[in-house]
């Protein structure tokens, strides 16, 4: 009896994503976004195992933590950064920038955590990565300078990009059809304003074809997801007020995003770290389109015959559960084959781009995207394809000699409709 509840709990946490876990551990009564004091009991759990390192089962024990392969030592993995915590938080080391640099060095992809067998460190060992970015921040270790600089530019400019706040709607065409009363917005976010282009014209378009009021709101800035998992907390926390306001005094209900960091920051970062309980209801794109799909409105008109294969984005997958929605909607598009990589959903390799590190660690960071990559073109995929603007500018950035093309899921969906 007792086994079976273990498993289903095991089963929950996975279906969920790490993000959504409500497993109580009553002796310890652990909660989500807490300090590090909060935590001070079970960090020293760790076992030292280094299961950490490796797929657990499924993915014949293939290497997920871009940190650690590419540091090739011990503090680099869960289970040394874990020790680093201990050891830091019982005065037995003192911080240095060398130390600051092994927790920014890190993706905060969470794959990890989802290996590891002991529960507390299962589900919660995430809160104290980023509990010891804030802790960096506080002692003035943190944020790494190139950090500083993109937040500098976010807090003045509402863009990471070192662009222009007046240009953050060049992208958007005058064909697209906006409703002026709406109270659903596209939330664009800035890779797609600046970067991503055609992930924004791509959903825009849907959106149109399929006849749904929406707008734009021209002062959208960044949802400071990149301010937020750099352990800047407070200016992260200021973007969010702004955000929440300006979109709430719009008469804004409903937000639909292309966004995988975008949409967790609304979705679980807002109301669940921020306390901000903003009642807007945030869906991202493939989720939306799914619900659209089953009651026969998105209809696909023409065949995409292609192979690909499917990069589950680390802030939708593991950290709010999202694997289906994306599978569903792409395999549904005549003529698509999806393969799936050996290290897929749960235990998924990031692309390194996330967690702040492809501004400060460059060649890690691009060291995780050509690993990802190689693995994409194992599977004989013709494409690579996502559900968010900052991993396809990643594989974009870091495909040679056009190996192997990459998408956005709006992008082929678009090809499909229009
Ligand atoms: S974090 Fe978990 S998996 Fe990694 S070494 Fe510690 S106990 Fe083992
Ligand atoms: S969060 Fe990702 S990059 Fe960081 S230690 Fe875990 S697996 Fe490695």
């Amino acid at each position: 009896m007792a086994k079976k509840k273990r498993e289903k709990k095991v089963k929950y946490i996975r279906g969920h994503g790490i993000s959504q876990a409500r497993l109580s551990y009553e002796i310890h009564n652990l909660k989500r976004y807490q300090n590090l004091e909060h935590y001070k009991d079970v960090f020293y759990q760790c076992g030292k195992c280094g299961t950490c390192r490796t797929v657990y089962k499924d993915a014949y024990w293939s290497c997920v933590c871009p940190s650690g392969e590419f540091g090739k030592f011990e503090s680099y993995y869960l289970g040394g950064k874990n020790l680093l915590v201990w050891a830091l938080t019982s005065n037995k080391l003192n911080w240095t920038k060398k130390v600051a640099k092994i927790f920014y060095q890190c993706s905060v992809c969470m794959a990890c955590i989802e290996q590891c067998q002991i529960p507390e460190i299962h589900s919660f060992a995430g809160e104290w990565l980023m509990a010891m970015r804030e802790e960096a921040v506080k002692l003035g270790y943190g944020p790494m300078p190139e950090q500083q600089l993109y937040t500098k530019n976010i807090m003045e400019e509402k863009n990471p990009y070192m662009e222009k706040h007046e240009d953050r709607l060049k992208w958007l065409p005058s064909h697209i059809k906006q409703t002026p009363d709406a109270n659903l917005a596209y939330f664009v976010g800035c890779t797609s304003s600046y970067r991503e282009k055609t992930v924004a014209i791509a959903t825009a378009e849907i959106l149109n074809t399929l006849n749904i009021d929406f707008r734009i709101l021209n002062d959208e800035g960044c949802c400071g997801s990149p301010v937020y998992m750099t352990g800047q907390v407070e200016k992260a926390k200021n973007l969010a007020e702004k955000n929440i306001n300006y979109f709430k005094n719009a008469g804004i209900e409903n937000i639909i995003t292309s966004c995988a960091g975008c949409y967790r920051t609304w979705k679980d970062i807002y109301p669940n770290k921020f306390g901000f309980d903003h009642g807007i209801d945030v869906k991202h794109l493939p989720e939306f389109l799914r619900s659209k799909l089953k009651n026969g409105e998105l209809i696909f008109d023409k065949e995409l015959k292609m192979k690909v294969t499917y990069h589950d984005p680390c802030h939708i997958g593991r950290h709010m559960g999202i694997y289906k929605a994306p599978r569903e909607v792409l395999e549904k598009i005549p003529g698509i084959e999806l393969i799936e990589m050996v290290r897929n959903r749960h235990n998924a390799w990031c692309c390194g781009s996330g967690g702040g590190v492809r501004s400060s660690f460059k060649e890690f960071s691009a060291f995780a995207a050509k690993e990802r990559i190689k693995e994409a073109k194992e599977t004989t995929a013709e494409a690579i394809v996502s559900c968010c603007p900052f991993c396809l500018n990643q594989f974009k950035n870091n495909i040679e000699n056009n190996e192997i093309q990459a998408f956005d899921l709006s992008e082929l969906i678009r090809k499909t409709i229009l």
